[in-house]
C-alpha cells in the first residue's frame, strides 16, 4: 500500500484554527481541529491580531510548566505483561508532566506521562478538551507516554474493546489479559487537561537552551544474532550461543531548558531511547523518577521535568554480552536514570539560551492494516486453549500467544485498519517527530540522520499505541525475536515502520529550522598575556 494515497495532511496553525487538506480516498476521524468552514473567521482574526500586536512578538518565547498526579491505587493492575498483575506497594508517584511554548503566534504543547501506554481515544478526548478550556489547537498537543512497567492501568486491552466478541473471546480479553481501568482513563485524561491548562496559564516570557548529552552506558540493543541464524530478544545474558548485537542504540539524551528572565529554571524535557521496563516491587514512575530527582537536586528546583521517550522498542536494560552480575533492579532504577540526568545536568548547564524560538506543528493521520493469524494458526490457538494452561508451568508461553492469537483473529476481523498519527512540533532549532508505536532506534537514528534541525527528537508511543514496530529486517529470514510476534498488542503491517519514517522526514522537511542559541562572537582577536608570552627559560 502506497500511504501517502490515504492519508489526509493536517497543516496546524495555532490560535487561529487548523486547516485540512483532504487527499483522495481519505477517512479518518476529527483530530480535533478547527473546521475548515471557520477559516474566513478566523483569518479576519488573523487581520486583527496583527494590527495589534507588536512585530516582536514572535521573537519572545513564552514557556510554562505543570504536573498533575496520576499515580494509580494499590490493589490496581499493573499492565506490562500479558496477563493480569497486581500493584501492592507505593514506591513514588506517577505524573503527568506538560510544557506549553508560546511564540506571540503559535503555542504547542508537549505533554508525558508515566504510563505504560496511552490509548488514542484517551489523547483524542484529552486533546478535544484542552483546545476547549486553553484554546490550544488539539492538533498542536503531544502526549506521550513513557512506557514505564511500573504505572497504572492505561492498558493493554481497552474497555469495550471486546465486547462484540463471543464470550470466550470476552473472558479471554477482560479476565486473562491486562486490562485498561476505565476509570482510572478518566482521571488520566482529566489531569492531562489539568497539567496542560495549568502550564498554559504558568506562560512566561523564558530564555530557552537546547543540546545533546552523551549515555552509552544503560540502554542495550536487545535483539541478539544467534549462531542458528536467527534473530531471539533477550536470549540470555553470556548465553554462549549469542554471537552479535542485532542492532545500534542511540546514546543521544536530547535536552531542552527553558528559564525566566531572572534565570530561575521554569523546566526541561528530556529525551532518550531506552525501556522503562526496570521491574521494581511497586508503583513507580520507573527511571524517571531517578532522572526527575537529580535534574531537580543539582539545581535546588521543583522545575517538571518533561519525559519524552526516544526510538526504543527494542533497546532496553539488560547487556546480553555482560561479563558480570546485574545489580538489583532497584539499584539500576536510580543508575539508569541518575545517569541521563546527569547528561541532562551537564546539557542545562551548558548550553546558550536565546528567545528567538519559532514554532511549528505538522501531523499526518492514516490508517495501516493489521497482519492476519493465518488459518492454521488460528486453528492451532485454539486447540491450545481448549486444552487449557499447563498444570505448573510457570510461564504458560504457548497458552498466552494462543490467547493472543484469537485476539488478534478478532480485531482483525472487526478492525482491520488501524488509525496512525505522525506529528512534528517544533521548538526551534529542535524538532519533536512522534510516532505512536514501540518503534525501533534503527528508525530513530535515521529520522535524525535525514533532518535538517541540529536537533531532532523523536518521541514514541506518542498520540496513540500500536504496539512493536520493528523493522522491514527484523521480519526478514534472519530476523525474528519477541518484538516481531504477531499479538493483540502489535500487529500491524511490515510496512508500518518505513511509513513512520517516511512521514516524519517529510513533516520536518515541510519546517524551517530555527538557529541555536550562541554566544555573542568574538569582537577581536585578543593580546597576548605578559607572563606567557616568552619562549623556555633555561638558566
Ligand atoms: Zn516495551
Amino acid at each position: 500500500m502506497k500511504f501517502s494515497d490515504h492519508a489526509r495532511v493536517v497543516l496546524v496553525e495555532p490560535f487561529l484554527g487548523a486547516r485540512t487538506a483532504p487527499s483522495a480516498g481519505s477517512k479518518v476521524a476529527d483530530e480535533g481541529v478547527r473546521a475548515p468552514r471557520r477559516i474566513c473567521v478566523l483569518l479576519a482574526w488573523r487581520c486583527a491580531l496583527a494590527l495589534v500586536l507588536p512585530a516582536a512578538a514572535s521573537a519572545a518565547i513564552q514557556a510554562g510548566f505543570a504536573e498533575r498526579d496520576i499515580t494509580p491505587q494499590i490493589g490496581q493492575e499493573r499492565p506490562g505483561g500479558y496477563g493480569k498483575a497486581f500493584h501492592r506497594q507505593l514506591l513514588d508517584p506517577c505524573k503527568v508532566r506538560a510544557a506549553v511554548f508560546a511564540d506571540g503566534t503559535k503555542t504547542v504543547a508537549l505533554v508525558g506521562l508515566d504510563a505504560l501506554m496511552i490509548d488514542r481515544k484517551v489523547v483524542q478526548e484529552a486533546r478535544a478538551e484542552i483546545a476547549r478550556v486553553t484554546k490550544i489547537p488539539a492538533a498542536a498537543v503531544m502526549i506521550a507516554a513513557s512506557h514505564s512497567h511500573s504505572s497504572g492501568p492505561t492498558g493493554m486491552v481497552q474497555p469495550g474493546q471486546y465486547d462484540q466478541a463471543g464470550a470466550e473471546i470476552r473472558q479471554l480479553a477482560y479476565e486473562q489479559s491486562s486490562a485498561a481501568d476505565p476509570e482510572y482513563l478518566k482521571h488520566v485524561t482529566a489531569q492531562i487537561v489539568a497539567a496542560v491548562a495549568a502550564a498554559s496559564a504558568a506562560v512566561v516570557p523564558a530564555q530557552l537552551g537546547f543540546g545533546n548529552g552523551r549515555e552509552d552506558k544503560v540502554g542495550f540493543n536487545r535483539r541478539v544474532r544467534m549462531k542458528n541464524g536467527q534473530t531471539w530478544t533477550n536470549p540470555g545474558v553470556g548465553n554462549p550461543d549469542n554471537v552479535a548485537p542485532a542492532g545500534p542504540i542511540d546514546p543521544d539524551v536530547g535536552v531542552i531548558g527553558a528559564w525566566d528572565l531572572e534565570g530561575r529554571l521554569l523546566g526541561s524535557i528530556v529525551n532518550f531511547a531506552c525501556h522503562t521496563n526496570v521491574i521494581p516491587d511497586g508503583i513507580s514512575a520507573n527511571w524517571v523518577y531517578h532522572l526527575e530527582r537529580t535534574i531537580q537536586g543539582a539545581f535546588y528546583s521543583k522545575a517538571p521535568v518533561v519525559y519524552l521517550a526516544g526510538a526504543c522498542g527494542d533497546i532496553s536494560k539488560i547487556d546480553p554480552f555482560a561479563r558480570f552480575e546485574r545489580p538489583s533492579e532497584a539499584r539500576w532504577m536510580e543508575i539508569v536514570g541518575g545517569r541521563v540526568g546527569a547528561e541532562a545536568v551537564k546539557v542545562l548547564l551548558a548550553a546558550e539560551r536565546g528567545a528567538d524560538v519559532p514554532l511549528d506543528v505538522r501531523a499526518k493521520v492514516w490508517t495501516i492494516d493489521r497482519r492476519a493469524p493465518s488459518a492454521a494458526n488460528v486453528e492451532r490457538a485454539r486447540a491450545i486453549i481448549a486444552a487449557g494452561k499447563k498444570p505448573g508451568v510457570p510461564a504458560q508461553t504457548a497458552w498466552t500467544f494462543a490467547k493472543e492469537t484469537l485476539m488478534t483473529d478478532f480485531l482483525v476481523r472487526t478492525q482491520r485498519a488501524v488509525e496512525v498519527e505522525v506529528q512534528a512540533i517544533q521548538v526551534g532549532p529542535a524538532v519533536y517527530v512522534s510516532n505512536p508505536a514501540e518503534y525501533f532506534v534503527e528508525y530513530g537514528l535515521e529520522i535524525k540522520q535525514r533532518s535538517p534541525f541540529p536537533f531532532t527528537f523523536p518521541v514514541e508511543l506518542a498520540n496513540g499505541c500500536v504496539g512493536y514496530v520493528p523493522t522491514e529486517e527484523a521480519f526478514g529470514p534472519r530476523g525474528g525475536g519477541y518484538e516481531t510476534r504477531l499479538t493483540s498488542y502489535s500487529n500491524l503491517d511490515v510496512s508500518a515502520g518505513r511509513q513512520f519514517a517516511e512521514t516524519g522526514v517529510e513533516l520536518i522537511k515541510a519546517m524551517k529550522p530555527g538557529k541555536a542559541p550562541e554566544p555573542p562572537p568574538l569582537k577581536k582577536p585578543g593580546e597576548p598575556w605578559l607572563f606567557g608570552n616568552v619562549p623556555p627559560q633555561l638558566d
